[in-house]
């Protein structure tokens, strides 16, 4: 078994075991899964959860909501950041101006949707449809950036190179399971802080596991240090099926990838290009 379907049915089954229970996980709808993403920017999800429930208790539908948004700002606005509840009513207003009030489910329509990025649009088709898509986040790079033994900057989320890896590992069956199991990996395992290696299940093909010793809190620093523009060697890594240059002149767990060109094909069906 690949290394790639292995961490997939891992994160997969993570989910059954320990994945988390929230209001926005249950009775799942296109509607419930965009509205908890916005209240959920930044914002802890037990504040979330109370007036989640409120608001979509009171106004389950996107028609609903918008008309009566004055009355929904202040449970909104006690979550702070207030600026999000204007692209909110921007995004309910085209949603219904544009597609009769109903969450489309085609990347490009959504990532036309205010305020909607391509994380929302990842996670509303996921769980809102049971379309396989990925969802990235921090949390998702520093998993995969972790795993494979890869430096991460700001912007790694945005590249082309991570996109292909994250979406090699979405699972095309269990598409909703896989991608919460990740979202709770990271968050109560793969921990930005102090992540729990000793007890992970992964730990055994874990790249940062491994060499850990060699590199005491420095893995995944702002920016990926270039060391050797001129003389790039390539390479194959076998663990993410991604081929790659590689400019550092240290160990596997120091790669600085650039120029990655997918060998598995079997991926790209499963989700849109990237914006
Ligand atoms: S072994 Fe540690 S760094 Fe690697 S995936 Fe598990 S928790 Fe994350």
């Amino acid at each position: 078994m690949s290394t790639r379907k292995i961490i997939t049915d891992f994160l997969t089954d993570y989910y059954s075991r320990r994945g988390r229970s929230y209001s926005w996980r249950r009775n799942r709808t296109p509607f419930r899964v965009y509205l908890s993403e916005v209240l959920l920017q930044r914002t802890r999800a037990d504040q979330v959860e109370p007036v989640f429930e409120r608001l979509v208790h009171n106004y389950p539908s996107v028609h609903l909501l918008y008309a009566n948004l004055n009355d929904a700002m202040p449970a909104m606005r006690s979550l702070g950041r207030p600026c999000r509840f204007r692209y909110l009513g921007a995004g309910l207003e085209y949603l219904i101006t544009e597609h009769d009030g109903e969450i489309p489910a085609e990347r490009q329509h959504l990532l036309a949707v205010p305020g909607i990025g391509s994380y929302i649009c990842g996670a509303i088709r996921v769980f809102g449809f049971g379309i396989p898509d990925v969802i990235i986040d921090t949390n998702v790079v520093r998993v995969f950036s972790r795993l494979y033994g890869l430096r991460a900057d700001p912007e790694t989320r945005r590249r082309k190179w991570f996109l292909e890896l994250a979406t090699q590992h979405v699972s095309s069956d269990h598409c909703v399971e896989y991608s919460y199991g990740l979202l709770d990996f990271a968050a109560q395992v793969c921990r930005s802080g102090r992540p729990a290696c000793d007890i992970c299940g992964l730990k055994s093909l874990c790249e940062y596991a491994g060499n850990r010793k060699e590199h005491p809190g420095r893995f995944i620093p702002g920016l990926a240090q270039v060391v050797r523009l001129e003389h790039p060697s390539t390479g194959h890594h076998p663990a993410s099926g991604l081929d790659y240059k590689l400019y550092g002149s240290s160990g596997s767990s120091t790669h600085v990838v650039r120029e990655q060109k997918s060998v598995d094909k079997e991926s790209e069906s499963m989700t849109d290009k990237p914006e």
